[in-house]
């Protein structure tokens, strides 16, 4: 049981572990919404895609900075199709790190 508190009328109210959505308040009878951390936050799916963003933006600001270096102002313009070109291999780059955290997840699921 999870206990929790109304943001109306701030009442306890006990939740049942794992379920999130929206709830009526037992003492107020208005709507409040629960979200479970432990599933959304640390949802790996969640962290994957964050992950992944994060490596994205890594990797674009990288090859931004390259090209900063080779073509001056014009890296603005060219900074696209080097993406473009690069892209069979800056995706698989990308998803690298979030593979190896949904990899290293299992593991720890699989001994715990
Ligand atoms: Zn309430």
């Amino acid at each position: 049981m999870v206990e929790i508190q109304c943001p109306h009328c701030e009442d306890e109210i006990e939740l049942e572990d794992g379920v999130f959505g929206l709830f009526d308040c037992p003492y107020c009878n208005q709507e409040f919404e629960w979200e479970d951390d432990e599933s959304l936050l640390s949802n790996p799916i969640t962290i994957f895609v964050k992950i992944f963003l994060l490596s994205t933006s890594f990797i674009i600001l990288v090859v931004f900075v390259i090209l900063l270096f080779l073509f001056g102002g014009d890296a603005i313009v060219f900074t696209p199709y080097f993406l473009l070109i690069l892209s069979p291999v800056l995706i698989p780059l990308a998803l690298l790190p979030s593979c190896i955290y949904l990899f290293r997840y299992r593991i720890q699921k699989n001994i715990k």
